[in-house]
């Protein structure tokens, strides 16, 4: 991957302020040139750097991107600092909007790139985790080599496009005559015929297989960000790299903690005398307990923060917070002690209220 580039617009032939129709044009005649199946001058090496960077040159978001920083590639892989899994970079490549090819020359075609749903524990989220992920994809198929062709046999040219994959027809215009390419019926634009199809693939070159792999997935993801396994998606075709496979991950709901973004909320129930007369609880981690002093007279619904104890930010800067919200329970059955000990309570607060109407009072609004 990291050989030498060219300059595409050197390697096409044409200047930077080329037209499409020019760089179309000029793409044709030297497709048609090095095409790997010509005889003489085919060359596999120089057909694929034409290629590539046609496909470059041929659309204007990549060709803007080139002409800007010197590649077309977005530079989106992995979780590297600076990327953002979360970009909405990946949305529309899955379903294989990407296929390289353009017109009926047979020319290498990359693999569809696909999807796989990762579901997790938010603990798994919060602290990452390793996961066995497994996925069908087409991959070459080893009997034939990818040709389609059975042992023994080999792939013939199409005598009707004698291999480009495409015809030509001249219609006469008053302006002029005009060569019009056709994708070739007889082979499809493939621009092989094969006799005896390999039985393992039936011909495509291709076969269904599940693949299975151990993924690291790093602590703090959250639902719907995606992480790209570069080439691990379907196999190409005719020579063309494999697409990508995008992991795209879901997180459970969990029962103690809510999360938003980085940040954790948990409720956590203290007595009143707890909340009246300040205690050391316990309060839930993500993996464990930290105690919290609460000071003496704190209201149901205060809450507290402890700071670094919410989720990782994915691309590893810092961490957010754990808010933990405070609730007073009030007693649901008293036992008649309890009740007269209340009641004497109430009667120092100058109150002859019942005991309903004093927690009334005291955590109504809580
Ligand atoms: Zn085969
Ligand atoms: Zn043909």
């Amino acid at each position: 991957m990291a050989t030498e580039q060219r300059d595409y617009y050197q390697v096409l032939g044409v200047d930077r302020e080329a037209t499409p129709d020019a760089i179309k044009k000029a793409y044709f005649k030297l497709a048609g040139t090095y095409h790997p199946d010509v005889k003489g001058t085919g060359s596999d090496e120089k057909f694929r750097e034409v290629q590539t960077a046609y496909d470059v040159l041929s659309d204007a978001q990549k060709r803007a991107r080139y002409n800007q920083y010197g590649t077309a590639e977005e530079s989106y892989g992995g979780f590297q600092p600076g990327t953002d899994p979360l970009a909405d970079l990946f949305d529309g490549i899955f379903g294989g909007g990407n296929r390289t090819r353009r017109s009926g020359v047979p020319m290498p075609v990359r693999g569809d790139d696909l999807r796989h749903d990762v579901t997790m524990t938010l603990e798994e989220a919060v602290l990452g985790v390793e996961k066995t992920v497994r996925f069908q994809r087409w991959e070459s198929c080893n009997d034939c080599e990818g040709s389609g062709a059975k042992t023994g046999t080999k792939a013939e040219t199409c005598p009707q496009c004698q291999g480009s994959g495409q015809t030509f027809t001249q219609k006469n215009m008053f302006i002029g005559t005009f060569t019009q390419a056709q994708t070739c019926s007889r082979c499809r634009g493939t621009g092989k015929m094969i006799a005896s199809p390999c039985p393992t693939c039936t011909g495509m070159g291709r076969v269904r297989k599940m693949r299975e792999r151990s993924i690291k997935i790093p602590a703090g993801v959250d639902t719907d960000m995606r992480m790209p396994l570069r080439g691990e998606g379907d196999a190409g075709e005719r020579g063309g790299p494999a697409g990508d496979v995008y992991l795209v991950f879901d997180v459970e709901e969990h029962d103690v903690f809510k999360r938003d973004g980085t940040d954790l909320y948990c409720q956590v129930p203290i007595s009143f005398p707890q909340a009246a007369l300040g205690a050391t609880i316990n309060v839930p981690l993500i993996d464990g307990t930290e105690e919290l002093k609460v000071p003496e007279g704190t209201q149901s619904g205060h809450q507290f923060t402890l700071r670094g104890q919410g989720v990782p930010e994915v691309h590893g800067r810092g961490k957010g917070d754990l808010h933990v919200l405070l609730q007073v329970d009030v007693p649901r059955k008293l036992t008649s002690e309890q009740r007269e000990l209340l009641k004497q309570f109430a009667a120092t607060l100058g109150e002859e209220h019942e005991h309903k109407g004093l927690f009334g009072k005291l955590f109504g609004h809580g």
